[in-house]
């Protein structure tokens, strides 16, 4: 039996890993699905505290692992496919793998949403992608698609324009929900052309196997027409994972985890933290700052039983 098994290895669940382990409460880290989290999948981050200069997010979630297990904490792969947190210790199911834990602190973050086009879903790494840094390289020399209009389209866009030839931000509005500082970076960079109040209602080529372009509709005037284009990034925000916590932990409309007084969830000894308890931040600092907030509340939680 374990004293604390942490669900998700992104900035939350490695911090929440590090303070575990430096109170020798010898963490189990559950992977899961996109290991790394968030920030595994992003370039340059340039507001995380400590970097001057910026770190590759790639790397700052690798320092982070090294420094978890530094202190013990061990690394599992593969995802958790059921919990049962309605009687202690607290059981944890991986396929036929088995686990049983005292406290449980879930970090397992949130994912990527779709448009929910079915050509979309076809195409889906055959030139539809949620990632430009997995992805971007592929579309050298050729003209690319982003659809959204808040930081996570604009990080995409600003990093295409790498490889592209030309990056077009299909916005559903005529304003962008994105930062300041990352709305001029993409309105100053020649390669990034806004297109305003439109959305992709079909992406082409399902036949094909590939993206040939893709056909939009002008939200004001309801025009339909077709942008020929290589490759279709979907930017538009997260989802949270917490499908396992259906009916057994409280969540908000949204589906996001809820917290109270720390990173305490409505069963006692299971805590959250990061992106999947919160929908307003969602910032590497602020998922590591709940992590660490996570690993206190279950070692304090331990502290108090025994
Ligand atoms: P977001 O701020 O919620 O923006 C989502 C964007 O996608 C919005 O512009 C939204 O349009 C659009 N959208 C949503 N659903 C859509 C749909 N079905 N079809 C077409 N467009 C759709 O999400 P985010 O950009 O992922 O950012 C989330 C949080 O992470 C923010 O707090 C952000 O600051 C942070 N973040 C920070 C960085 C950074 O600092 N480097 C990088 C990435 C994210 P509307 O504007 O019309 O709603």
């Amino acid at each position: 039996m374990r004293d604390v098994v942490i669900i998700g290895s992104g900035c939350a669940g490695l911090t929440a890993a590090i303070y575990s382990g430096r109170a020798n409460l010898k963490p189990l880290v559950i992977r899961g699905h996109e290991a790394g989290g968030q920030l595994s999948l992003t370039t340059l981050v340039e507001n995380y505290p400590g970097f001057p200069k910026g770190v590759q997010g790639p790397e700052l979630i690798e320092m982070m692992q090294k420094q978890a297990a530094e202190f013990g904490a061990e690394f599992l792969e593969g995802n958790v496919t059921r919990v049962d947190l309605s009687r202690r210790p607290f059981t944890l199911e991986m396929g036929e793998k088995r686990l049983e834990t005292r406290t449980l602190i879930i970090a397992s973050g949130a994912t990527a949403k779709m448009l929910g086009l079915e050509s979309e879903r076809k195409l889906l790494g055959h030139g539809v992608s949620t990632c430009a840094t997995c992805d971007g390289y592929f579309f050298r020399g050729k003209p690319v698609a982003v659809v959204g209009g808040g930081d996570t389209a604009a990080e995409e866009a600003t990093f295409l324009t790498r490889y592209a030839t030309e990056v077009t931000l299909i916005h559903r509005r005529d304003q962008l929900r994105a930062s300041k500082i990352m709305q001029d970076r993409i309105l100053r960079n020649e390669k990034i052309k806004p297109l305003w109040n439109s959305v992709v209602v079909d992406v082409l080529d399902v036949a094909k196997s590939e993206v040939t372009g893709v056909k939009l509709k002008n939200t004001v005037t309801g025009e339909e027409t077709v942008m020929p284009t290589h490759g279709l990034f979907i930017g538009i925000g997260h989802s949270p994972n917490t499908d396992l916590f259906r009916g057994q932990l409280e969540m908000n409309e949204v589906g996001y985890l809820k917290t109270h007084d720390g990173a305490k969830t409505n069963v006692p000894g299971v805590f959250a933290a990061g992106d999947v308890q919160d929908s307003v931040y969602r910032q590497a600092v602020t998922a590591a700052g709940s992590g660490c907030m996570a690993a206190i509340d279950a070692e304090r939680f331990l502290e108090a039983e025994e």
